[in-house]
């Protein structure tokens, strides 16, 4: 879970950074970074919390360049910790280089037992790290046959951008499990990890960056090359489920309108009598909105979600009362009092957060509750970048839907099936997402360990 933004050839590089990578705060909220390149030589700040507490003038103003490279963190691997905020900066023998990762490296943990046994030190405890060392050990002449040749040796997830004093390096993972795409500012590239951040600065999208294709930028132009093995598609369906932005395109598809569809599938999967269908907000809205569409039954607004809720904030001690997920969401007791209430999310990872929100549904007045899940029983964990819990904490591992219900206390509980789910994303054959969080089919082998 994590952004990436970059720009080359625009005077206001490291300001536009600012910008892009606040339009992608949805994908990390831990930490912030900006390395920018005046030509010669690199500049970085980096510092955990949200991108406009992180930044603000005088930093910017000490990033100045017309090339920048930003990221917004959300750990997958490696602890919160600013040590592993990046992007990472480091100088080694050809210079100096900059990366920010999305995604995840599967064979991180042996491959770093490899480098730290030829002596390499680690700084950050980050699965990106080993991207570095491999760069700084390649025997290849150019900066990006370095990166090539050290890709080559990792497998997982990984959007990718490096910096240097001259050039712009973004690379897309053969399987494209994380977005990634190109766009222009005048005479500036800009590259995102999603279109939102293209629109806030009002930049062009022209394409999608290709899983396998590396792309550089400097002041020659724009280079495109496929240096790596060709594989299977796995874009990740999660993206379009929950989260990225409903108003980006990912993938070449509008997530909005993905999300409509999915709602709709599922109102057509496990049609119910109800008076009103609500969302879980932000992410359940969309889905919600397909599933009043298609069922008939009208779509209100039922749960408000406070926006000022951060990772840190500090709860009252458990002796004053614990407060939960009512911090976040509250119900609208006008939408549900007396009302067969459809409410649709997009997940169930524990059922703790569930059973919360039946229950204050149910306390404002709901007659009925019945939950409808825009995605399958999330039954496995994500080894590609999305932060998900343990197979263990999994409620879906190890629990019918049945019991879910139960567990719930929800009226009834249906979740979409995997099949529509694809259909739903313009993938009826199931050949180009990835969804092993919920059917457990990895695509690459799992070499941790
Ligand atoms: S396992 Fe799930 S969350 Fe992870 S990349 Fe695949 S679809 Fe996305």
């Amino acid at each position: 879970m994590c952004g990436v933004f970059g720009i080359f050839g625009h005077e206001e590089a490291s300001h536009l950074t600012y910008l892009g990578l606040h339009a992608l705060q949805h994908r990390g909220q831990e930490s912030g970074g900006i390395v920018a390149s005046n030509g010669t030589t690199l500049a970085s700040f980096r510092a955990m919390g949200l991108v406009a507490d992180v930044f603000n003038e005088p930093v910017l103003d000490g990033l100045p360049g017309k090339a920048a490279i930003g990221h917004v963190r959300y750990s997958t691997a490696g602890g919160s910790h600013v040590r592993n905020a990046q992007p990472y900066q480091v100088s080694f023998m050809g210079g100096q280089m900059a990366v920010a990762h999305n995604g995840n490296f599967v064979n991180a943990d042996h491959m770093r037992r490899e480098l730290e046994a030829q002596g390499a030190i680690f700084q950050s405890d980050s699965d990106t790290e080993n991207v570095i060392h491999l760069i700084a050990r390649s025997k290849a002449a150019a900066f990006e046959g370095k990166v090539v040749e050290a890709l080559g040796r990792l497998d997982g997830a990984y959007s990718m951008l490096f910096l240097t004093e001259k050039k712009l390096v973004a690379v897309r993972d053969t399987i494209g499990f994380r977005p990634l795409v190109l766009g222009r500012l005048k005479n500036a590239y800009v590259i995102a990890s999603e279109t939102t951040a293209l629109n806030l600065i009002e930049a062009e999208l022209l394409r999608e960056i290709e899983p396998g294709e590396m792309v550089v930028i400097d002041e020659d132009g724009l280079r495109s090359s496929f240096p790596f093995a060709r594989k299977p598609p796995g874009r990740c369906i999660f993206e379009m489920v929950y989260f990225a932005r409903p108003d980006s395109q990912v993938f070449g598809q509008s997530v909005y309108q993905t999300r409509k569809q999915f709602g709709r599938q599922l109102a057509k999967e496990h049609p119910v009598a109800a008076d009103v269908v609500i969302a879980v907000p932000d992410s359940g809205v969309a889905a919600a909105v397909g599933f009043a569409e298609a069922s008939g039954i009208p779509f209100d607004v039922g749960l408000i979600r406070s926006h000022y809720v951060g990772r840190t904030f500090i709860e009252p001690q458990q002796s004053i009362r614990h407060f939960g997920v009512k911090l976040k969401l509250a119900p609208v007791e006008s939408t549900l009092r007396d009302k067969r209430v459809v409410v649709i999310d997009d997940s169930i990872v524990r059922g703790t957060t569930s059973r919360k929100i039946v229950k204050m549904l149910k306390g404002a007045g709901a007659k009925e509750v019945h939950l409808r899940i825009s995605s399958p029983p999330t039954a496995w964990p994500c080894f590609y970048g999305i932060d998900t819990p343990s197979r263990q904490e999994l409620i879906a591992a190890s629990h019918t839907v049945d019991e879910i219900a139960k567990y719930v206390t929800a009226d009834s509980l249906a979740y979409l099936s995997l099949g529509g789910l694809h259909a739903a994303a313009k993938d009826p054959e199931g050949t180009t997402y990835c969804s092993a969080c919920f059917s457990g089919k990895y695509l690459t082998p799992l070499a941790n360990g």
